[in-house]
């Protein structure tokens, strides 16, 4: 089922939703599995599994060289998706990234999702490389989101890249896109964002999920102008508990997100990781049950891969 449908069957009452990550090249699908068992029972209808970008790695060639590879670490995405959707009957929602793929590449995982019975899609254009000063689209890739979600949505209406004659097996995905509360790092304003991210929604993005936030007013705020702006679709709001130290610096960092005040005093007072981790489930418990209050759609959690916070918070508001 559609993301937007699950919407509207709640008729106006919170779901739970949450985001995993591929496990390492390598590593076993167990430990993902071990962490989505114990959120089962809040019934998600949906969960999102995130694609990574690529990236280079260095191979000793024994002769004192280092041989440079550009790889995919965290493969695995859509398989992800089909073994979750077999296993727990739960929708799930590949995330498609501009950045590392051709738009050929992009339509062969559309129709694998098609064939998989995988309706919803992520449409999300990626981060630069580390090595990258700004986003490189790959050579006939999709420059930005909205780009990736006119192609999907000329798949919807039957338009594949090349001419298909008789198409009479129409996908019809559900797209999501990704919102800003804050503004995206790159954007010169927020007002500039939202109207970016109103060109997503035009395109035919039929939902949006929020980068994180810590300050729901910043949430409610960014509802508010985008309504303003005429947007009009579900925006879901994004919530990651903060688990260790290094959450406080990184975070900021990286996404370019406030922390606030109270929050930071709060983890200043810890004396472990067990003590920030509890203080960021108490943070989220509370966000979470004052944006259920407001009558979100959904709650959407950002696990990384890691469930027993998330169990915590979601016990406290489900
Ligand atoms: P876009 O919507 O393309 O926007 C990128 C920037 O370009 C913005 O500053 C925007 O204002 C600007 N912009 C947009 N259109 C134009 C235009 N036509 N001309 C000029 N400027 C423009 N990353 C991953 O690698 N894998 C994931 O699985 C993943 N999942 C995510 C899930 C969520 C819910 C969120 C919020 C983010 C996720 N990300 C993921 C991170 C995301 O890829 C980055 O934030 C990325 O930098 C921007 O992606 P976007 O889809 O918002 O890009």
């Amino acid at each position: 089922m559609k993301v937007t449908e699950h919407i509207e069957n709640a008729k106006g009452k919170t779901l739970f939703s949450f985001e995993i990550i591929p496990p390492q090249k390598g590593k076993s699908i167990q430990e993902l599995y071990d962490n989505i068992d114990p959120l089962m029972e809040f019934k998600p209808p949906f969960i999102d599994v995130t694609t990574s970008r690529e990236e280079f790695i260095y191979i000793d060639k024994g002769n004192g060289l280092l041989d440079k590879k550009l790889t995919r670490m965290r493969p695995g995405t859509l398989g992800i998706c089909a073994s979750i959707k077999h296993k727990y009957n739960v929708d799930t929602v590949p995330h498609l990234l501009c950045g590392g793929f051709t738009q050929e590449e992009t339509e062969y995982m559309l129709v694998d999702c098609h064939y998989l019975g995988i309706n919803n899609v992520m449409a999300l254009r990626g981060d630069a490389m580390k090595h990258e000063q700004s986003f490189v689209p790959k050579d006939g890739g999709n420059h930005y989101a909205v780009d990736l979600v006119r192609q999907i949505n000329d798949l919807n209406c039957g338009k594949y890249l090349h001419e298909v004659m008789d198409v009479d097996n129409r996908a019809d995905f559900c797209i999501g896109v990704a919102g800003y509360p804050e503004k995206h790092l790159e954007s010169p304003s927020l007002q500039s964002d939202l109207r970016r991210l109103k060109e997503k929604v035009d395109a035919g993005a039929d939902y949006v999920v929020t980068q994180m936030f810590f300050d729901n007013a910043k949430y409610f705020a960014f509802v508010e102008k985008a309504r303003e702006m005429g947007i009009t679709v579900p925006i879901i709001p994004g919530i990651k508990p903060i688990a260790v130290q290094k959450h406080m610096q990184i975070l900021p960092q990286i996404f370019r997100i406030d922390l606030p005040e109270d929050l930071i005093h709060a983890v200043d007072k810890c004396k472990n990781n067990a003590e920030i981790k509890q203080v960021g489930v108490e943070w989220a418990i509370q966000q979470s049950k004052e944006l259920k209050a407001a009558g979100v759609p959904f709650l959407h959690y950002y696990s990384m891969g890691k469930s027993e916070n998330i169990r915590q918070i979601a016990s406290q508001v489900f």
